[in-house]
């Protein structure tokens, strides 16, 4: 994948010539300083952006052979994504907040609140389901955005600097957390970090610089 940003006269290479495969229901961490692409990597193969060459293949399907109605349903179906600042609704609850996602995706309404609620159990917010992100801390706002990501059962989740606003003890409980979900959902997980402990959790580290993969371990 290569992928150049035209600001003004100036060309940014974002991605120059990234090579990568994922296995269903791999755990990889992407690790990288600020700059390396990892953000721009992420929104390629959620769908969010496209390349400016290259090929992205997800479960057989060319992303870019997608048009925008069929991209916006793969990026509904497929893809959960959690960002570094929750990105949350402030006047919807932690239950609405969850539930968003399936309004497009047409669920029915209590089959989206059964869902929802299972959901947030599972993240251990059983008790807050009528809280609002204001009266939630930031791990807790997190675990909701994790929810949200996954109230469309999607196969992929793209992380992208999740514990990067919390304090090391909440980072730890929320990659444990995708740690199980990858085992028990079968999930796919991409998480960009330039956290460390992460490489305690994900079974996979890939490493990025100045747009190219400059490492890959177990
Ligand atoms: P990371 O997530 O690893 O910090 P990014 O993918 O955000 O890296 O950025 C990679 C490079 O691309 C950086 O040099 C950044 O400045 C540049 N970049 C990212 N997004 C844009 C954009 N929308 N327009 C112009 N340059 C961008
Ligand atoms: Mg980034």
């Amino acid at each position: 994948l290569w992928k150049v940003y035209r600001v003004g006269e100036v060309a940014v290479n974002a991605l120059s010539g990234v090579s990568l495969g994922v296995r269903r229901g791999e755990f990889v961490a992407l690790m990288g300083p600020s700059g390396a692409g990892k953000t721009t990597l992420l929104n390629m193969i959620g769908g969010l952006d496209r390349p400016t060459s290259g090929t992205i293949y997800v479960k057989g399907l060319e992303l870019s052979s997608l048009n925008e109605r069929e991209l916006t349903e793969f990026r509904l179906k497929e893809v959960g994504f959690v960002f570094q600042l929750y990105n949350l609704i402030p006047v919807l609850t932690a239950l609405e907040n969850v539930q968003l996602p399936t309004i497009p995706a047409g669920l029915p309404r209590d089959e989206s609140r059964r869902r929802a609620i299972r959901l947030l159990e599972r993240v251990g917010l059983g008790d807050r389901l009528h809280h609002r992100p204001s009266e939630l801390s930031g791990g807790e706002q997190q675990r909701v955005a994790i929810a949200r990501a996954l109230i469309n059962d999607p196969s992929i989740l793209l992380a992208d600097e999740i514990t990067g606003n919390v304090d090391t003890p909440t980072a730890h409980r929320i990659l444990d957390l995708i740690g199980e979900l990858v085992e028990e959902r079968g999930l796919t997980v991409i998480a960009a970090t330039h956290d460390p402990e992460v490489t305690k959790v994900a079974p996979r580290i890939v490493r990025m610089r100045d747009g190219r993969i400059i490492g890959d371990e177990a």
